[in-house]
Formats: structure tokens, C-alpha cells, sequence
């Protein structure tokens, strides 16, 4: 998952990036509206946290640019205390959610998951395709009930493959959504991660839960599955 971080405070923006990066999320950060509306609109990001006070562009005007560029990616807009009025232009701009500062790290990371989980169609907390589960709180994955042990750049893969379940993923999207901006990015290293990936969820070669499609990129082949109406 790539977040873009739009926060003019250093501090703040300093403990967002390391809080999402974390939880093993790419970060981008800018520090006033104007270059945060650039990587917002040019960068293919997952999700926005943009501050509605900012200097050279104002955070509204940020999301509203945004939403006229036809930017679906979803936004979260942090306000200021007692500032009701921001959260609701904020809204009214196109902002999916608010958060009010001063930021509390949980409480920021639950709304962020629900946002991408959202954006990917789930409404469940966990996301299940077949026998495969994974938990994007506690990143933890498992076959069958039985965990599996995944490294960071194979957890992020897998990620996002689920959040895409039977949409075809490009490469080079894939790359550009596990490693940030300043990274190298080699895609031939993709096809490593998806093998092992393959190794480590499908042993016996019968599940086939990954489809390559030549030239295009992958595909989580397995049907999303809601969970039981008993089970958290
Ligand atoms: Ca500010």
C-alpha cells in the first residue's frame, strides 16, 4: 500500500511517515498543498492523509483539485480541534473521512485500513479468498488456518493482490505500490516475490491462487469469501 502523507508540520509528518511505514505501507510526504496536490494526482497512490491547513494551497482546495481531476483514491483530512466547520468542508470537497488532531496513532491506522479496505470492495476487517486469510491489523497471513510466514516485500505483494481479488494487476503497478518513490525498483524482482509467494501458499500446486497472464501481469484467481456471520 502507498500512502501519501500532505503535512506542513515536520514533526507530524516525521511520526505519520514512520507510523505507516510501520505497519510496512510505502510512504510519500509533501509539506504544502501545491506539492501535495502534484503527488496526489501524479503519484499511484492507495490513499491521501492531507492536513486542511497548509501553506501555498489550502487542504480543501488540495482535495477538491483532486476529486476534479477525477482522483478516486480515497482521502482522509486531518483538522484542528473544535474546527467543525473544516471537517465539513473537507467532506463537502470530496475527503472521505476526518480525523481530528492531535492525532492518536490507533486511531489513525484503523481509519486508514478502512479506507483501503473500502476502496478494495471489503467490508470485513480480514480479507479472505479462498483458503487464504490475511489480517492488514495484525499483517499476519494463513493457509487453512495454518500461518504462514511471509516476508515483508511478499506480505505487501500478497496485500495487494487481495485487496485486488480477480482484477488483473500489471507488474509494474505492483512495483510502484510496494516501494517507494526513492527506491529502485527492479519488476523482474516481482516475479521472485510472486514464486515464493506461490512456494509458500500453494505447496502442493493445486491451488493455483496466482494466475500470470503473459505480458499483462497477475491475477488472485480464489473467490473472496465472507467471512461466517459468527466470526470477528
Ligand atoms: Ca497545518
Amino acid at each position: 500500500m502507498r500512502v501519501l502523507v500532505v503535512e506542513d508540520d515536520p514533526q507530524l509528518r516525521g511520526q505519520l511517515t514512520g507510523l505507516l511505514q510501520d505497519q510496512g505501507m510505502v510512504v510519500d510526504a509533501a509539506e504544502d498543498g501545491r506539492e501535495g496536490f502534484y503527488q496526489a494526482t501524479e503519484y499511484p497512490i492507495d490513499l491521501a492523509i492531507i492536513d486542511l491547513g497548509l501553506p501555498v494551497l489550502d487542504g480543501v482546495e488540495v482535495v477538491r483539485g483532486v476529486r476534479a481531476r477525477g482522483k478516486r483514491v480515497p482521502i482522509l483530512v486531518l483538522t484542528a480541534r473544535g474546527r467543525w466547520q473544516d471537517k465539513v468542508a473537507g467532506l463537502e470537497a470530496g475527503a472521505d473521512d476526518y480525523l481530528v488532531k492531535p492525532v492518536h496513532p490507533e486511531e489513525l491506522l484503523a481509519r486508514v485500513r478502512a479506507l483501503l479496505r473500502r476502496a478494495g470492495g471489503w467490508s470485513q476487517p480480514r480479507m479472505v479468498c479462498g483458503p487464504i486469510s490475511l489480517d492488514p491489523a495484525t499483517q499476519q497471513v494463513s493457509l487453512a488456518d495454518t500461518p504462514v510466514e511471509l516476508t515483508a516485500y511478499e506480505y505487501r505483494v500478497l496485500e495487494y493482490l487481495m485487496l485486488r481479488a480477480g482484477e488483473v494487476v500489471s507488474k509494474a503497478a505492483l512495483a510502484e505500490h510496494i516501494y517507494a518513490e526513492e527506491e529502485e525498483r527492479d519488476s523482474n524482482v516481482i516475479e521472485v516475490f510472486i514464486r515464493r509467494l506461490r512456494r509458500k501458499l500453494d505447496p502442493d500446486d493445486r491451488l493455483r491462487p496466482i494466475e500470470t497472464l503473459r505480458g499483462r501481469g497477475y491475477r488472485l484467481t480464489l473467490d473472496r469469501r465472507p467471512l461466517p456471520a459468527d466470526s470477528r
